[in-house]
């Protein structure tokens, strides 16, 4: 992987980093978590007082921009967090726990939590349905999992994942874990109804409801036929694959959601859409907020 580039002052001292997520989280100046007073807040500037910290003159309390924020529970450093954000937002396969660890010099419990608050951060949460009038989505299911060669588990689709994906050609993609369900009810909810539909012959997409649906029938090795076509997918899928066996290598199906979110939301902050790897870091920063995770509900 290419060295990111690091030495931008909010990863290097403390009190750049809180500048910058102040600057972020802030825009319109301090807000107190406790009572959401913006006028009467002083900073506070001491010596031996711990960097970011406010004092709210309405309810006399204490606050940092980390209060309320996924932030708030690590003891981790907040410059740290920038870098490990940064990197996560910037490599397109993801990064490794182990690299997180030998970063921060931390465990791999530290690593494999920091990893995981951060998708949080990238989940967008309650969604309003992909496409919509003159627009086109592609959709495809794609498998997950060890080949066969490979594979311990007994034969069938057991150990392996599965996910539906629906991407609007220009906009936003999303990822569904299938379970017992299928395809089909999950393509029904995530699809705006007035798109065009471009999918594979496959069964399972043709009671989607789109106002217009067109395949290509791979069986008769048609990729492509104009415009019909799912290589938007098809190249999302294959920077997703080679993440999970290449740079994830274990990842259990329960956290399978979480991975989806992280892949999904560099795909929704592209190149080709505009974002560099700072734009996309930011854009994580404004993740952070209203989101706890504790350890406890991990497992
Ligand atoms: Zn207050």
């Amino acid at each position: 992987m290419a060295k990111p580039v690091l030495n931008a002052p909010q990863f290097q001292t403390e009190s750049d980093a809180f500048a910058y997520v102040e600057a972020r989280l802030w825009p319109n100046g301090p807000v107190c978590p406790h009572c959401q007073e913006t006028a009467r807040i002083g900073r506070l500037n001491g010596k031996t007082t711990r960097p970011g910290l406010h004092k709210c003159y309405a309810c006399k309390k204490p606050f940092t921009v980390r209060m309320g924020t996924l932030f708030e529970d690590s003891h981790l450093p907040l410059h740290l967090w920038l870098q490990v954000i940064h990197l996560m937002c910037a490599s397109k396969k993801g990064i490794a726990t182990r690299q997180i660890q030998r970063m921060l010099n931390c465990s791999m419990k530290t690593a494999w939590f920091l990893g995981h608050r951060i998708r949080l951060a990238m989940d967008p949460g309650a969604a309003t349905p992909i496409g919509g009038a003159g627009k086109t989505v592609e959709a495809d299911d794609m498998e997950v999992g060890r080949s066969p060669k490979t594979r311990r588990r007994p034969k069938g689709r057991r150990g392996n994942m599965r996910i539906l994906s629906l991407v609007e050609r220009g906009g936003t993609i999303r990822s569904i874990i299938l379970d017992h369900l299928g395809v089909a009810p999950r393509l029904y909810k995530h699809l705006d109804k007035r798109s065009r539909l471009v999918t594979d012959s496959a069964n399972v997409f043709k009671r989607s409801g789109a106002a217009k649906h067109e395949a290509v029938d791979h069986s008769k090795f048609e990729w492509a036929r104009g415009d019909v076509h799912t290589n938007t997918l098809e190249g999302f899928f294959s920077i997703f694959k080679r993440g999970i066996v290449g740079v994830y290598q274990h990842i259990d199906a329960k956290h399978f959601d979480r991975y989806a979110a992280e892949f999904d939301f560099r795909m929704n902050q592209r190149v080709k859409l505009g974002y560099s790897d700072t734009d996309r870091a930011d854009a994580a920063l404004q993740g952070v907020n209203g989101k706890r995770l504790t350890y406890e509900t991990t497992h």
